[in-house]
């Protein structure tokens, strides 16, 4: 099958692709390897909603309706992508896996489980959350109780009663935290490596992750300590429950380790509540035992591991030397990698606006970028 070009990826960043190369005229087949548009959305925790404000995660070309409220519910959001689609008359091929892309010519050709699709542009939207990372802890198989990924949970209902420790304090170990303690687990531990920045939802009437776009642009030292301070003001001293201090501030966290700050949407009531109890690094399994790294134990009933996601990304162009070595692609956006022209990655990054707001920008960007190609006979 040829293609002009191929989006490989249905979610936020493929539609957005689409949506945009269509508003200039180019058509794109996208293909996704889900059964329903907004599937990865569709499937999140009950709980969940954006921490980035309706208007800073809206999509190119198609306004969130009011009634979404500020923060958008996740099933809202499944819903908008699926209207999103439609709106721009975007039919993804669903159910079609691609599994590598080689080189083909000037072009690209895409190997998915049936068939082989060539095509002089590839927009690679499959998810900087792709795979879940799950670590094996040494003695996990000795251990009675259940260990799952975050991205298995849904709600607290199975946990009511039960003690549960929490593996890692990023945005959603935190929120799972938070869950559990308000709807009736018996014990929340938060086991943590890193020490993350914590930061507030909004201050006052203004949404923290709409402050945080100038934050990508400027320096770290410049921000830091302004950061460091109003954290302290609005949240207090968080360490006066447990939690460590984190060795580095916001914006240099972010940029040292790619690890966006914690957004406070429950855990520091329940931590002031003493309904999450934050504990060091787990290390080991000891029968039914989890071993902490300075050697204390804890009987948990069940450990959840939201231990991240990596981007899945090296099966499909591991070959073409365009990753890093945590497999994330190193250049994002409209500028294809050196030696890979008319091939791009969106949303292969974790800025501190939002990956929705940077999504949009770089679809914009790339649709921009493949239709210079063409008018200037580059790729055309
Ligand atoms: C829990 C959670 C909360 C988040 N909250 C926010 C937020 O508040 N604000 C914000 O800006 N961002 C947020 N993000 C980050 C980001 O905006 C979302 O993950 C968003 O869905 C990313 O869109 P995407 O299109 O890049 O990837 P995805 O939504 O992951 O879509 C990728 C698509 O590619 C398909 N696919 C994958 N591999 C293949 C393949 N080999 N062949 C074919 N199809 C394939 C998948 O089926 C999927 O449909 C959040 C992420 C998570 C995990």
């Amino acid at each position: 099958m040829r293609a002009d070009v191929l989006v490989v990826g249905a979610g936020p960043a493929g539609l957005a692709v689409a949506a945009c190369l269509r508003r200039r005229g180019i058509e794109a087949l996208v293909v996704d390897r889900g059964d329903a548009v907004g599937g990865s959305w569709s499937a999140r925790y009950d709980r969940l909603h954006l921490h980035t404000p309706r208007i800073q995660s809206a999509l190119p070309g198609l306004r969130m309706p009011r009634r979404f409220g500020r923060w958008v519910g996740k099933d809202d959001m499944a819903w908008y992508l699926r209207v999103y689609a439609r709106h721009h008359a975007l039919e993804p091929r669903l159910g079609t896996e691609v599994r590598r892309i080689e080189r083909d010519g000037s072009g690209w050709v895409a190997v998915t489980a049936d068939e082989k699709i060539t095509a002089r542009d590839v927009v690679i939207a499959t998810g900087y959350s792709h795979t879940p990372i799950q670590p094996r802890w040494a003695g996990q198989a000795g251990f009675g109780g259940t260990v799952v990924h975050a991205s298995e949970y849904r709600s607290a209902g199975p946990y009511t009663g039960r003690r549960v420790l929490v593996v890692g304090a990023g945005n959603t170990g935190a929120e799972i935290a938070a869950d559990l303690a308000e709807h009736g687990a018996a014990e929340v531990s938060l086991s943590i490596r890193t020490p993350p920045n914590v930061i507030p939802r909004q201050l006052g009437p203004v949404p923290t992750t709409l402050m945080a776009i100038p934050m990508d642009f400027l320096p770290a030292w410049l921000v830091d300590p302004l950061n460091r301070l109003l954290q302290r003001t609005v949240l207090g001293d968080l360490t006066r429950y447990g939690m460590p201090a984190p060795d580095l501030g916001v914006v240099a966290q972010t940029r040292a380790t790619g690890v966006t700050p914690t957004i406070d949407v429950g855990l520091v009531a329940a931590l002031r509540a003493s309904r999450v109890v934050p504990v060091p690094s787990l290390e080991r399994f000891d029968g039914p035992e989890a071993v902490l790294i300075d050697g204390s134990r804890l009987a948990p009933d069940a450990v959840i591991a939201a231990t991240g996601y990596a981007t899945g990304l090296s099966p499909l162009v591991g070959h073409l030397g365009v990753l890093d070595e945590r497999g994330v692609p190193l250049v994002t956006g409209p500028r294809a990698a050196p030696g890979v022209p008319g091939l791009r990655f969106v949303g292969m990054s974790n800025p501190l606006k939002g990956q929705l707001f940077q999504i949009g920008l770089h679809a914009r960007a790339v649709a921009r970028a493949i239709d210079r190609d063409r008018r200037s006979g580059l790729r055309g």
